[in-house]
């Protein structure tokens, strides 16, 4: 059975699918690997290293991918990157399928078997294969550091002979995998940390890290978890008195962190222009859900902008800002998601489809998209 991987040729993209560690493990299991040339230059991965794994290294995308089973995958392929794939092909990786289900559809006419990782259940069995997960909890630190670099002051308090440095406050917002990583970091460079979030279950775990829990706890809050543990959207007047809380709290914070987001949903809107106003000079806000729309109104999607003398990032892609911690921890995701389809005795692929986690994650098969949240299809 082969797998290939090739080079992520979106922009911006330093992230790649394997590591050398993960190709041990995988030809270790009787596969084999072939990797594109320069692939994992963005993670400080060299085809030496590949190589020394037990990759084949191919110059050319094309001839890796005209006879391969398996395209492991950071991002959904162009329809024509993948052309070359034999009918039947399984590419597995993160597809932003709520967003471009007409380029899945095309990759779905072209015969190939694609999985979404997006979809994949949050069961205990499944945790080592969530890139969710994994490349959240990179990114909320991140967003802390790259706050932190453009925040004019230190973070913990300081006494000093010439005088005392107060303890920057910090409010994440939003406390899921992300949030709750950014409270950690921020707590462990010496904030002062507030969050929030609707889902009651983040409280105790905010509290747990040392921060303050500030959130509107009412009827509404205490039943605002889907069954999958997810954020359910928020009525209007839930929103106003949030809103409420949000101004009260945030003029005195001095870096702010939001994380929020629903799925599938545009992300909820936490901060608007008179909030940004209220806010200290030189005080940060770092808005990682600039991607879903944002959570700050003021936040330019890609960018850094200086508005009423408070810096707002939106950095898109933030996992890739740390590629090679990103692509080692997607790569050991991929690699246990791909160990879910094979079989180590023939050594070729052997999918359940029933099972729970295939089922959850399977977008398309025999040229068609067959997943319910895309064709509409209750489950
Ligand atoms: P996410 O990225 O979907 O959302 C980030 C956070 O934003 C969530 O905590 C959400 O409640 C919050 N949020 C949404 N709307 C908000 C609003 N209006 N105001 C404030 N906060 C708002 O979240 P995630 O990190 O993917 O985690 C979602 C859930 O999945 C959590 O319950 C988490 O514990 C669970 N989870 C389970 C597993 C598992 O394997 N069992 C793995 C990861 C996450």
């Amino acid at each position: 059975m082969k797998v290939a991987i090739a080079k992520e040729r979106q922009t911006g993209e330093a992230r790649v699918s394997a590591s050398p560690d993960s190709v041990k493990k995988m030809v270790s299991l009787g596969m084999t690997v072939a990797v594109e040339s320069g692939a994992g230059n963005g993670a400080s991965f060299s085809d030496a290293a590949y190589k020394e794994a037990g990759a084949e290294i191919s110059k050319s995308a094309k001839t890796l991918l005209a006879d391969a089973d398996v395209v492991l995958r950071v991002a959904r392929p162009e329809a024509d990157e993948v052309g070359d794939c034999p009918k039947g092909t399984l590419v597995i990786g993160q597809m932003n399928p709520y967003q471009e289900t007409k380029k899945l559809e095309a990759l779905a006419k072209q015969g190939l078997t694609v999985f979404a990782l997006e979809f994949l259940p949050r069961i205990s069995r499944a945790q080592a294969m969530d890139t969710l997960s994994s490349q959240a909890n990179l990114a909320g630190y991140k967003a802390v550091i790259d706050a932190a670099a453009e925040y004019g002051r230190a973070l913990p308090m300081m006494m000093t002979p010439a005088g005392r440095i107060n303890p920057a406050k910090i409010m994440v917002m939003g406390a899921g995998v992300a949030g709750l990583q950014a409270i950690a970091t921020a707590r462990r460079l010496g904030g002062r940390v507030y969050a929030t979030d609707v889902r009651p279950a983040a409280k105790e775990q905010v509290e747990s890290l040392g921060a303050e829990f500030v959130a509107v706890e009412d009827e509404e809050f205490k039943a605002a978890e889907t069954a999958g543990g997810y954020a359910k959207e928020m009525s209007d007047a839930y929103k106003k008195k949030q809103a409420e809380l949000i101004s009260e709290s945030i003029a005195d914070m001095d870096m702010v962190i939001t994380t929020a987001q629903i799925p599938g949903r545009p992300a909820p809107r936490l901060i608007d222009e008179d909030m940004v106003k209220s806010m200290r000079p030189g005080s940060v806000i770092f808005d990682l859900a600039a991607e879903g729309g944002g959570n700050c109104a003021l936040t330019q999607p890609g960018k850094m902008a200086t508005k009423h003398g408070v810096k707002i990032i939106g950095y898109q892609n933030v996992p890739s800002r740390l590629a090679a911690d990103a692509s080692m921890l997607y790569a050991n995701n991929l690699f246990n998601f791909l160990s879910l389809l094979y079989d180590k005795e023939s050594k070729a692929l052997k999918v359940d489809w029933e099972d729970e986690v295939v089922k959850g994650t399977l977008l398309s098969r025999d040229g068609a998209l067959v997943h319910s949240r895309l064709t509409g299809r209750a489950e």
